[in-house]
C-alpha cells in the first residue's frame, strides 16, 4: 500500500527543491515556508521513512487516525510535529489538546470553548489557527469570511498569543489564488502571522501570494487508499 522508500525521498526532495524555487520567485525565504507532510491514509511506516529523510512536521485530519500514529511515534521521537488540519469534535478536544502541537480548524465558538477547558484542564496549549470557509462552500468547515475578523477577536481574548493564524482549503474547481488573497488579508488585518494554504497541485501559487505553511499529501506520499491502515 505504502510507495517505496526511494520514491518517497525522491518526492519529498522534489518538492522541497519546488519550494525553494517558488520561494525565490516570490522574492521569499524558502526558511520561512513550513512544509506540513500529510500523511492521513498512510502507515506509521511511512511517516517513519519520511522523518529519516529529514521531515519532522506531519499533519492529519481525523482525531482517532492522529492518536493512533502518532502517539507512538511522538513517544519515540519527541521533535515530531503534528498539525490537527480536519474537522474536530468537541468529543476529541481532549485528544487532540494532549497530542497535537498545532490545531488549524478553529472556527466555532462552541469548539473555542471546547478547547479552552482541555488547555486549562492538561496545561497544555497548542498553537492555533483559524480556519476560513473562504468559498462559503456548505460542506466544509471554516468560518465564514465576513464573520471572521470578530471570531479571531473572539478567539484572541480567550487564548491571546496562541492565536497564531489562519487556515484555508480552496474550492476544488476555482482559482485558487483569489482564496489566497482573501486568506492573507485576513491574516493580515488580524495582525497574525501563520497563513496555511497550498496542497499538492497549488502550492506554488500558495507559496506567491505570502503562504507560510502549506499542507503536502499526495505529492510526497501517493495517492491515498480508500481505506484506513489496518
Ligand atoms: C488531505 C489534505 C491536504 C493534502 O492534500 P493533497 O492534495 O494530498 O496534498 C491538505 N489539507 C487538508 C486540510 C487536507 O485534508
Amino acid at each position: 500500500m505504502d510507495i517505496n522508500n526511494t520514491k518517497l525521498i525522491h518526492n519529498l526532495h522534489t518538492i522541497q527543491h519546488r519550494i525553494h524555487t517558488a520561494a525565490l520567485k516570490a522574492n521569499r525565504k524558502a526558511e520561512d515556508i513550513t512544509l506540513i507532510a500529510v500523511s492521513k491514509f498512510h502507515s506509521a511506516n511511512a511517516v517513519q521513512n519520511v522523518m529519516h529523510a529529514g521531515q519532522y512536521v506531519f499533519g492529519e485530519n481525523r482525531m482517532q487516525e492522529a492518536m493512533q500514529k502518532f502517539k507512538p511515534l511522538k513517544e519515540l521521537h519527541p521533535q515530531l510535529k503534528l498539525h490537527i488540519i480536519g474537522p474536530l469534535q468537541t468529543n476529541k478536544v481532549g485528544d487532540a489538546v494532549s497530542l497535537a502541537d498545532s490545531i488549524q480548524t478553529l472556527d466555532r465558538s462552541k469548539l473555542l470553548k471546547a478547547l479552552l477547558q482541555a488547555c486549562e484542564k492538561q496545561g497544555r496549549n497548542p498553537d492555533l489557527l483559524i480556519q476560513i470557509n473562504t468559498g462559503h462552500e456548505p460542506q466544509k468547515a471554516g468560518i465564514p469570511p465576513e464573520e471572521a475578523d470578530r471570531f479571531i477577536k473572539e478567539c484572541q481574548r480567550c487564548f491571546g498569543a496562541h492565536i497564531k493564524g489562519v487556515m484555508a482549503i480552496p474550492p476544488e474547481h476555482e482559482d485558487p489564488r483569489i482564496h489566497f488573497k482573501l486568506l492573507r488579508s485576513i491574516a493580515e488585518h488580524n495582525g497574525l502571522a501563520e497563513i496555511s494554504m497550498g496542497m499538492s497541485h497549488d502550492f506554488e501559487q500558495a507559496i506567491e501570494e505570502g503562504a507560510t505553511m502549506i499542507r503536502v499529501g499526495t505529492a510526497i506520499f501517493g495517492a491515498r487508499p480508500h481505506t484506513l491502515p489496518a
